[in-house]
């Protein structure tokens, strides 16, 4: 079989091909009703044609049958059979008694044909191609019989010119249809294929993923504007514009941050690594800042999300107000951020990096509430600090973690041994793992005092951890080991241990405080071993007290709720930590099983908010029978002060440091037996 496979390729050599066989059917149908009134036409003019020859030699033949003239005959035939198309010719005379002479007779040989031209000529002309006819002449009017004349056509020659005439006839039907044919084609070529062909070229052409809002995609040509092809190019047209739009939408969605509008986590990876590309061209630098927000948890878990992403919002405005245009600023997630710049020196990003933390020191108003965040702010440089996108972002990072840990400075610039402590928090909780067993852990005990006499009235256990000989601070590692899960074991441990303290000191005892995590309040069994601890030390309930910081009492509300009321229930004293800086109201805490307040020390300081807060943080503690204890008391000014505004108890390092348990022991003589320390303890008790 032929195959039409390219034919299928092209519209027009399709529309072509198919006009081609059509113009063809239609000729050849129309052709064989011509040729079948050609054939009856050319039967017709065949018999007429010998009717005529016969008529002319009548009078001829005629005389010569009368005369018997066999020469006059002769010439008669002949002249006939000189015709075209004359088979043959004879003249007969009539003689007495009916008999009949032939006078003369002429012949042609007969015309040699095709098949077909003999088969016409045996099927349709033979009938009429023999005419004859009587000779009279009239005898004193009366009509006299003289002989008789005959021609033959040669019906095999009529219809060799009838079969010709049919081959040229059809030879113009496919002349005319091949013609026609071919100016379809050029002109559907023109028209259709060939615009067709090249917007087919056009689109083939257009990368999906690469689409120029800017660009008309496929021309229209101007001849098409208002037809088909128009129509369908233009409806092409639009959908590009609408996938573009969509595209767009798709990508703002894929690299925009939703809640800020700052470029997310991949574009401002993208950005640096733009950044660091043109840097190495131009052997510049480019400085990444990773800066996270010290107290934005505290705010999303006790004011809710919404202040939370409001708050967000005007921290990233106020990011972007800090940077120039070639500059960017991303949101990484949750309180992270990430400003990157191509910068001159090291002095550029330190002038930012202030200006960051001075924009992002000041109080945020949302909703009617001042809130104060701040930030810690970790610096990395390329190239001296990474030479990859990866690299520098984790080395910000740890710079970051660097300022968080570090109490004296809020930025940190990267540098190389903080690069040996890359998996740090790791590190640091595999050492915390075994910290316990290895003894590596003791309690200090931190002094409160009275503020009415300045006695000693309790104090507070802080964790001291001791590894490979550093010191390692417990703002560094309490967060290892609440995440890790460690905290448990370790709270245990400070309980037991605190337990221990008070039941060895022989004589008068004074209240400890305990710190207390969330993760650890959120187990179960919390109470129940706080309550088996103490008996096996004999301690009497009411000498711990139980410090929960504000925002671990807002987390998880009702199970904290429960389990500090059971606490409450056996005797143990609940104090609220950090007081101030999360946000909840007084009201709300009088709705809370708890016995003191701690005002967080940046009250103390000054470093929040103004005196007057401070003053009516107390009025309204005291108000609601809560004991009010003030804890970073560093200069006598800030002493006075909390005395005057009528703080209960203060506790500080003007008036002592946290030291161990064995120099606490002796410098307040708790190991001599003092009677006074029912006193002090009864007193205790009257408050609340
Ligand atoms: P915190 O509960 O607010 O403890 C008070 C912190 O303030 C202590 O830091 C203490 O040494 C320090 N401090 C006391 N007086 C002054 C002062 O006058 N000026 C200044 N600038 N600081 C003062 P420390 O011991 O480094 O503990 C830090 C935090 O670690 C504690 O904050 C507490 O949240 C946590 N922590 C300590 N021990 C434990 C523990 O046994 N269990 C739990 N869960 N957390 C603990
Ligand atoms: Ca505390
Ligand atoms: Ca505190």
């Amino acid at each position: 079989m032929y195959n039409f496979s390219y034919l299928r390729k092209s519209i027009g050599l399709m529309q072509a091909a198919l006009l081609l066989i059509a113009a063809i059917v239609i000729g050849l149908g129309l052709s064989a009703w011509q040729l079948r009134s050609a054939l009856t036409e050319q039967r017709d003019a065949l018999g007429e044609h010998a009717a005529e020859l016969l008529k002319l030699s009548l009078s001829g033949a005629t005389s010569a049958a009368w005369t018997l003239d066999a020469r006059l005959a002769r010439e008669v035939v002949s002249g006939i059979a000189s015709q075209e198309g004359v088979r043959a010719s004879e003249v007969r005379a009539l003689l007495r008694g009916n008999a009949q002479e032939r006078l003369a007779r002429a012949e042609n040989p007969p015309t040699v044909a095709g098949t077909i031209s003999n088969w016409i000529a045996g099927n349709y002309f033979t009938v009429v191609a023999r005419v004859r006819s009587p000779l009279y002449v009239s005898q004193q009017g009366v009509p006299l019989r003289v002989g008789e004349m005959l021609i033959a056509m040669d019906p095999v020659y009529a219809a060799d010119r009838f079969v010709t005439q049919v081959y040229t006839t059809l030879a113009v039907t496919m002349l005319e249809a091949f013609l026609v044919g071919m100016v379809l084609l050029l002109l559907s070529q023109w028209l259709v294929t060939d615009p067709l062909r090249k917007a087919a070229a056009r689109i083939s052409l257009i990368r999906p993923e690469a689409l120029d809002e800017n660009e008309r995609f496929i021309d229209v040509p101007p001849l098409h504007r208002s037809d088909e092809l128009g129509l369908l190019l233009s409806h092409t047209n639009n959908l590009l514009d609408r996938l573009v739009e969509s595209q767009r939408e798709l990508r703002l969605l894929a690299t925009r941050d939703a809640l800020t509008g700052l470029p997310n986590r991949t574009l401002i990876q993208e950005s640096l690594a733009t950044m660091l590309a043109s840097a190495t061209r131009s052997h510049g630098k480019v400085a990444v800042i990773f800066v996270d927000l010290d107290r934005f948890k505290t705010v999303n878990d006790s004011l809710g999300h919404g202040i939370g992403d409001k708050l967000l919002q005007q921290v990233a405005a106020t990011l972007i107000g800090q940077v120039r245009g070639e500059d960017s600023v991303g949101r990484l997630g949750g309180d992270e951020f990430l400003v990157v710049m191509p910068v001159a020196s090291v002095n550029d990003v330190v002038i930012v990096v202030r200006r960051i933390i001075d924009a992002l020191g000041h109080s945020f108003e949302i909703d009617g509430i001042d809130l104060r965040v701040g930030a810690s702010l970790g610096i990395s440089i390329y190239p001296d600090d990474g030479d990859s996108v990866d690299m520098l972002m984790r080395h910000a990072d740890l710079a970051m973690y660097k300022a968080k840990a570090d109490a004296t400075t809020r930025w940190q610039l990267f540098s190389d041994d903080m690069s040996q402590a890359i998996d740090a928090g790791v590190w640091l909780e595999n050492a915390l793992a075994g910290a316990v067993l290895r003894n590596e852990m003791q309690i200090y005990l931190q002094p409160q005092f009275e503020a009415a006499h300045m006695r000693l009235s309790g104090a507070e256990a802080l964790l001291r951890w001791q590894h490979e000989g550093e010191w390692i601070a417990p703002d560094r590692f309490i967060p290892v080991a609440e995440n890790s899960g460690l905290i448990r074991e370790i709270g245990d441990w400070v309980l037991a241990e605190t337990c221990r303290t008070l039941s060895a000191w022989p004589g008068r005892k004074v209240p400890i405080s305990i710190n207390v995590s969330a993760r650890q309040l959120a187990d179960d069994g919390f109470v129940e071993r706080v309550h088996r601890t103490v008996g096996r030390y004999e301690v009497a309930p009411e000498l711990l007290r139980f410090e929960i910081t504000e925002s671990t009492l807002m987390q998880n509300l009702d199970q904290t709720r429960a389990q500090l009321t059971r606490l409450r229930e056996q005797g143990f004293r609940i104090s609220i930590d950090d007081f101030g800086t999360g946000y909840s109201s007084l009201a709300y805490l009088t709705r809370l099983p708890v016995d003191e307040l701690k005002i967080d020390r940046s009250f103390v300081s000054g470093a929040q908010r103004s005196k007057i807060v401070l003053s009516t943080i107390i009025a309204m503690a005291r108000a609601l029978n809560y004991e009010v204890v003030a804890e970073g008391v560093e200069t006598e000014a800030q002493r006075d002060e909390l005395i005057g505004s009528g703080c209960d108890l203060l506790q500080g390092y003007l008036l002592g440091k946290p030291m161990p348990v064995d120099e606490f022991q002796s410098r307040f003589s708790l190991d001599q037996t003092d009677s006074k320390a029912n006193q002090t303890s009864s007193k205790l008790r009257r408050i609340r």
